[in-house]
């Protein structure tokens, strides 16, 4: 089944987190094409109106608005709790690259989760590079 893919437009790409390890938290699509099994973020479909089986939809997240990189001095950013940020979508969308592209300025620690090695297109090059 091919999967349906919309961008959509979000006022913030960065939001508070309420996890215990993390200030911030950035989650760059909407849904996971990796439907693994186990995944706890299935109920973001409640969230965004989605009906279709978890897995068979992504949303690609298009801000306007440039992450203040001021407010996260010293604090905590995760990426991404709720879908993989380096899910296949992102070799073309490339949100998540953009997003790290704007941290790299911000003096924070950045914690990522993936399951994917698309993650070594930008790996360490954009913060030792
Ligand atoms: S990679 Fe993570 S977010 Fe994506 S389906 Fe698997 S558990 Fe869920």
């Amino acid at each position: 089944m091919s999967i349906i893919e919309k961008e959509i437009v979000t006022k913030d790409l960065i939001t508070k987190s309420n996890l215990p390890a993390s200030d911030y938290v950035i989650n760059p699509y909407v849904g996971c094409p990796h439907a693994c099994k186990y995944c706890y973020a299935r109920f973001m479909k409640r969230f965004t109106g989605h009906t279709e089986e978890w897995g068979n939809f992504i949303d690609i997240k298009r801000c306007d608005k440039t992450i203040s990189v001021k407010k996260l001095y010293q604090k905590s950013v995760f990426i991404s709790s709720v879908t993989d940020c380096y899910n296949p979508f992102e070799a073309k969308y490339q949100v998540t690259r953009n997003v790290l592209k704007q941290l790299k300025k911000a003096d924070c620690l950045i914690t990522i989760s993936t399951k994917s090695d698309l993650i070594l297109r930008d790996g360490m090059k954009l913060f030792l590079g």
